[in-house]
């Protein structure tokens, strides 16, 4: 039996790693608040209610395949569109259930932005959670005028410029993704952030000290509240609060790896769960990583290198001359090894998350975004809190392992 709380909130995750991850601390953070909590999830990467025994969960049945997944913009498109339906059911018969605590209001992903429509076809308030930083939501929020002003679409001549309206990002920065349908690309971020506008408030993982200046821009244009309440995984005592909330196994093994290693001597490398890269690029980053000489515990998700399955393309025998100084692993505890004493360096592709994650434990990082917010965040890792260097203009074994020593020797330099 779960205990009888005050009242209950329904909340809507987007059914991806990076988004799962806030939704599921939020949901932690307003239960310890009093409030019963009922998680609404796709079928697509289903969530497991064995982890989370304290809340309700309602599976929608979405129709979203893996095929849809391979390809980021379609799938975000298409659970806009599947999801409609079987969410006004599940939240008819929600709202009919008198045997429980009568719901107070909607927390929905702001990136599912379908949720607005149907919650107000049932009169139900909807606050909106955006699992990204205030400093890219600015950028999203330009889109219209960057199109009216000749910004888009992108021409390759006027990457290096500066957008004058938003500092310090170049054209290069501005949170794209590589697409041939770049019209519905455009379209999803109008409405993500028009049914963001249209919500009672937004809920942010992130916190003033950090982004004061988008936090109040956004104040200024949206005449909703803004709650920036992160960062959530510092609400509890625990080193590691994706655990539970994670699609794939966490390897702790490489803990043991780490407690070897002296302290901030180890380059941690994680692309996240999305990302991927080629054949070509993970050689170079492999080669840079050994030539750095620092030891390295790399997270190498199945996918992340295109047409392979997992290590493939690395040459026999090649971890095992590293004798000890490289880890490979699938998928890591990252905020316990963030903030192990042995971690020096973050080489990240600084999504939200990663980049929060790093920030709170005073990692220093190597950037390499590669598409939407993440090119945004590295911006402002680099060139506004700066933290960090962005790897530009390619991937080439000879200057990752010049920037890695370059960070490493310049964080010893600081103690
Ligand atoms: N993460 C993890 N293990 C890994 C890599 C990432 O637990 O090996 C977690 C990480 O701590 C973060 C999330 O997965 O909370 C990734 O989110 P982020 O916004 O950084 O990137 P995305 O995966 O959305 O691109």
């Amino acid at each position: 039996m779960k205990e009888t709380k005050g009242c209950r909130l329904l909340l809507i995750p987007l059914p991806l790693q990076g988004h799962i991850n806030p939704m599921l601390q939020l949901a932690q953070i307003l239960y310890s608040n009093g409030f019963s909590i009922t998680i609404i999830h796709t079928s697509f990467n289903s969530l497991n209610p064995s982890n989370y025994p304290h809340f309700n969960f309602c599976c929608i049945k979405d129709g979203l395949s893996e095929s849809s997944a391979s390809n980021l913009l379609n799938l975000v498109v298409e659970l806009n569109i599947r999801c409609v339906k079987p969410f006004k059911e599940c939240l008819g018969k929600l709202l009919c259930d008198v045997s429980e605590e009568p719901i107070a209001c909607l927390i929905s992903d702001a990136m599912c932005y379908f949720t607005q429509d149907v919650a107000t076809s049932f009169k139900l308030p909807r606050l909106v959670l955006r699992t990204g930083g205030a400093s890219s939501f600015v950028a999203f929020a330009a889109f219209p005028y960057l199109r009216e002003n000749g910004y888009f679409p992108i021409q390759e001549s006027k990457l290096e410029d500066g957008v004058k309206e938003l500092p310090p990002l170049r054209v290069k920065d501005l949170p794209m993704i590589n697409t041939k349908e770049p019209e519905k690309y455009y379209e999803l971020i109008c409405n993500f952030v028009n049914k963001t506008k249209a919500s009672l408030g937004v809920i942010w993982n992130t916190f003033e000290d950090l982004e004061s200046l988008p936090l109040s821009t956004l104040s200024q244009q949206f005449s909703i509240p803004m709650f920036p309440i992160g960062p959530f995984h510092k609400y509890f005592p625990t080193n590691n609060t994706s655990s539970s909330s994670s699609l794939i196994p966490q390897d702790q093994n490489c803990i043991s790896w780490l407690n070897k290693h002296k302290p901030k001597s180890v380059v941690y490398v994680s692309f996240g769960s999305v990302a991927s890269i080629t054949e070509a690029e993970f050689l170079e980053i492999a080669w840079g990583l050994v030539n750095s000489n620092y030891p390295f515990l790399w997270v190498v998700r199945p996918g992340l290198i295109g047409g392979h399955e997992w290590l493939g393309p690395l040459p026999n025998g090649f971890m095992e001359n590293l004798e000890g100084r490289g880890y490979i692993v699938k998928w890591a505890p990252q905020q316990e090894i963030l903030a192990h004493q042995a971690v020096g360096l973050f080489w990240t592709h600084n999504g939200w998350n990663s980049t929060l994650e790093s920030i709170c434990e005073g990692v220093p990082m190597i950037c390499m975004p590669c598409f939407t917010d993440q090119k945004v965040n590295a911006r402002y890792v680099s060139h506004v809190w700066r933290i960090g260097l962005q790897l530009e203009n390619g991937m080439e074994r000879g200057k990752i392992e010049r920037t890695i020593r370059k960070m490493m020797e310049d964080d010893i330099e600081r103690e």
